[in-house]
Order: structure tokens, then C-alpha cells, then sequence
């Protein structure tokens, strides 16, 4: 396309497209990175330069750009039967993408309702969670325990729950239906305190909020196991099957929200079992499920809940929750394929080889760079603490737009990277060592830029 014509796409970018999170001074004078074409790891721009896609998509591209048995596997669907009514018909693809889930899930989860994407799996757990307490006749049963610094979603229910207080400054929210603990980040302990004592205090938030809120009032707790756009904060040992435990004592249903941590990001199917030893009540995905090559989330449920209303006990009760497109088959073809290729390819246990991999060379990143206060993660799933001083972990402050002079200068080295306080390194699964050689030394010569800028 002529640069002419593209300024014209751009204008259209400006005048008619409103992003997610749109910053309302800035409209009509963006000037976005256009993504065009991509391949394997690679993103091309709207001049054909050449990306590595750092954060893999929204953490979601996990097998990679440009698979064309991908294509045509939805192509394929889409020749066959491209739509049916989910409400009073089923097709092949839904149904067996229903039990290959159920079978890679952890424990008795293996009733999966379909959406559309996360937020709609997070407004599914917490509408179940409320249905179920209606069915059981605990009709008071309807708060949902959350975590400040958590992010489950968009829609009215899962930002409800989401504990990013800046996201909610000109927002409205049903802010009766939930109550937040404060957040759980070992690398920010208080001076002099264990970690054994920090993770007993958190677990002690849990269950006062139980007992102050009144276990009869509680329906769940929602947490993501690694808190991701929270800034990639892996909770000390043992805190999730304490929670859990602390949950099912008192009655109190547990969502496990694995958006992201799903489909091999942390080295499995779901991280919940196999990562932090629990089996939640409800867990949610998307992202990894397809790939983001098409839309789709789910929300798993337990054959222990599912069962306690259903047919005799269900009181002629209906679950009034769906969608359109809930179980759509070319989302359904997609992400069948999808399983296919990281089965084939090992790519959640590439995700674990090469997640250490690249822990690795982030923490010798550390070394050579004072703004760099913290490296962690788990998988492909790693995080970088951007701090303004390491000794007062202070961040810097919003006008210095620390996220985006390192987008600029990481872009200029041919890597694509966003973030403030925490720069999430979340390439797609199929990453090779060489490929992640490549990253470090971008974010090696970006940071020297950057760290060059400030001391000037
Ligand atoms: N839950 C978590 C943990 C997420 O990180 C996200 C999105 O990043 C969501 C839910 C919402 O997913 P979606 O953007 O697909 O609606």
C-alpha cells in the first residue's frame, strides 16, 4: 500500500475505531503501530519492519503466527457448517472440543460452558456461582472475594472483580457484590518480615474477610495464580491450596482465573493442579485456547457442583447464561487444531524449557541494568520490575512515560514490548533459544538507550 493510502487507513484508525482503554485527550491524533502481516514470532509493520511479538499478541498467540493448517482447518469448518444455534442444536466440533478440555482439565472439571472470550468465562463463574447459591436455596450467597492489583476482565461482572483501582477512576462497577484483600507480592515483603509470616498473613486476610463479611454472605474467591497484568506476581509457596482450603471450610466457592496462565503458558495445560497443587470449583480460559487465531473462552465446572443441582436437586432450574456464539464451530475447529499442534510440538514443555531459559538471561539483564528492580515468572510468562530506584523500589512517576521511551527504544532494536511498572516478556510457545538470544540482546541495547536518556 502506498504511504499515501496508508495515512488515509490511519485517519479511519482515528476518525472510526475506538481501542480498548482509549485515552480520550489523545483522540484523533494516535498514531499507532500498525501490525500487518505476521509470521511465527514476527510481527511486520506498516513500513514491513520486522517485530518479534514480545508479548505474544495479548500473552494468547501461543503456537505462533502463520500456520496454515490452522487456516484451513477454520477455513474447512467454515466451507462445512460455519454457524449453529448453541440453544437447542450441537455440532461435532463443540462437543468433542468440550471433552478434550474436560480431559486435559485438572480433577472433576469437566463441564465446560463456551464464550466468547475471557471476561465473558469470568461473568460465567461468577453468574454459576450465584445460580448455584439460588438453586441451593443460599439466595444470600453472593459476594465474590477479590484481590487488589487483579485483572479478570471487561464486561460489568468481571471488572467488578477486577482490582485495578486505576482502572475503575471514571468507571462504574456493582461494587456491592464484591470485597478486595489487599494483594499478595512477595518481592515487596515488609522490612524484616519472613516469608512464612507474610504468607500466613495472607492467608489470615482470606479468612477474616470470610468471617467479618459472614461465610453466609460469601459465594466465592476469585484469583488468577500468577497475577498477570498485576504485574507477573507468582505467590509465595503453598498460598493457593491454603486459600482453597480456607474457601471449601467455610462453603465459599474457588474460581482459578487461568485466561493466561491456560494452554501451556506455564508449562501445562492449566496451572492449577500441576503448578500450585489445587483443584478449584471453577476455572476460566481463553487466550491459549485458540491461539487467538478466533475468539473463545470457557468456563470449567465441577462435577461435585454441577451435580449437587442438576436433575433431581435442580428445582426445575435453568442455567439463563449463553451466547450466540457460545461453542462456535469455527472457534471450535480452531481450537481443536490448536491442541493438536502443541501436543504435537510439545510446546507447554517448550514453554518450561525456554521459560528458563529466558528467566535466565532477563536476570543477567538485571546485572547491567540499575532500572531493571526485578526479574520473575514461571514459563514463558516471565516480568520485568521497572523501578526509578532499587534500594526505594520506587517506580517512576506517570509524566516521566518510562513505559513509553523503553517501547521506543525496544521498537528501534526490533522488538515489540509494552508496560510502565512491569514489562511482561511473554513470547508465543513455539520461541527457540536462538529466537530467545535475539530478545535479550534488543532489550540489552533498549535499555542502554533508555538508562543513557534518563542519566542525562
Ligand atoms: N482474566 C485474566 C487473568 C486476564 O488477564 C484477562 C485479559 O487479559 C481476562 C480475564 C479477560 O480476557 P479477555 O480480554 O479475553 O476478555
Amino acid at each position: 500500500m502506498s504511504l499515501e493510502n496508508f495515512e488515509q487507513i490511519r485517519s479511519f484508525d482515528n476518525e472510526n475505531f475506538v481501542h480498548p482503554w482509549e485515552s480520550m485527550k489523545k483522540v484523533g491524533t494516535n498514531s499507532r503501530t500498525f501490525a500487518e502481516t505476521a509470521d511465527g514470532i514476527y510481527l511486520y509493520d506498516e513500513n514491513g519492519q520486522k517485530l518479534i511479538d514480545g508479548p505474544g499478541g495479548m500473552w494468547c498467540v501461543q503456537i505462533g503466527y502463520g500456520r496454515k493448517e490452522m487456516a484451513e482447518a477454520i477455513a474447512d469448518q467454515v466451507h462445512k457448517m460455519p454457524y449453529y444455534s448453541p440453544w437447542n442444536m450441537s455440532a461435532s466440533p463443540s462437543a468433542l472440543l468440550a471433552r478434550k478440555i474436560a480431559e486435559r482439565a485438572p480433577a472433576d472439571l469437566k463441564h465446560v460452558f463456551f464464550t466468547t472470550c475471557g471476561s465473558t468465562a469470568v461473568d460465567t463463574a461468577i453468574r454459576f456461582v450465584h445460580f448455584y447459591n439460588n438453586v441451593r436455596g443460599k439466595p444470600q450467597k453472593k459476594i465474590i472475594i477479590s484481590r487488589e492489583k487483579s485483572y479478570h476482565g471487561s464486561t460489568y461482572l468481571s471488572a467488578t472483580v477486577s482490582g485495578k483501582t486505576r482502572d475503575k477512576d471514571w468507571m462504574d462497577t456493582a461494587s456491592e457484590l464484591v470485597h478486595f484483600l489487599p494483594d499478595v507480592n512477595p518481592s515487596r515483603l515488609p522490612e524484616g518480615m519472613s516469608i512464612e509470616d507474610y504468607l500466613e498473613d495472607k492467608i489470615k486476610d482470606l479468612e477474616t474477610a470470610i468471617l467479618t463479611i459472614g461465610a453466609d454472605k460469601v459465594g466465592a474467591f476469585i484469583a488468577e495464580p500468577v497475577q498477570a497484568s498485576g504485574g507477573v506476581i507468582v505467590p509465595p509457596k503453598g498460598y493457593h491450596k491454603q486459600c482453597l482450603e480456607i474457601c471449601h471450610r467455610h462453603d465459599v466457592l474457588y474460581i482459578s482465573d487461568e485466561v493466561v496462565t491456560g494452554f501451556g503458558r506455564l508449562g501445562h495445560w492449566f496451572a492449577s493442579k500441576e503448578v500450585f497443587d489445587i483443584e478449584p470449583d471453577l476455572i476460566t480460559c481463553a487466550k491459549g485456547l485458540t491461539s487467538g487465531y478466533v475468539p473463545m473462552g470457557a468456563c470449567l465446572i465441577s462435577d461435585r457442583i454441577f451435580s449437587e443441582i442438576s436433575g433431581e436437586q435442580s428445582q426445575g432450574s435453568s442455567f439463563s447464561n449463553g451466547y450466540t456464539y457460545s461453542g462456535h464451530p469455527v472457534a471450535a475447529a480452531a481450537s481443536l487444531k490448536n491442541i493438536e499442534i502443541m501436543e504435537r510440538e510439545k510446546l507447554a514443555d517448550n514453554s518450561a524449557r525456554m521459560g528458563a531459559y529466558l528467566l535466565d538471561g532477563l536476570k543477567e539483564l538485571k546485572q547491567k541494568h540499575e532500572i531493571i528492580g526485578d526479574v520473575r515468572g514461571l514459563g514463558l510468562f516471565c516480568g520485568l520490575e521497572i523501578v526509578k530506584s532499587r534500594d526505594t523500589k520506587e517506580h517512576f512517576t506517570p509524566d516521566a512515560d518510562i513505559g513509553a521511551q523503553l517501547t521506543q527504544a525496544f521498537s528501534a532494536q526490533g522488538i515489540l514490548l509494552r508496560g510502565g511498572d512491569c514489562m511482561n516478556v511473554m513470547p508465543p510457545l513455539c520461541v527457540t533459544s536462538g529466537e530467545i538470544d535475539d530478545i535479550i540482546s534488543a532489550m540489552d541495547e533498549g535499555f542502554s538507550q533508555v538508562s543513557k536518556n534518563i542519566a542525562v
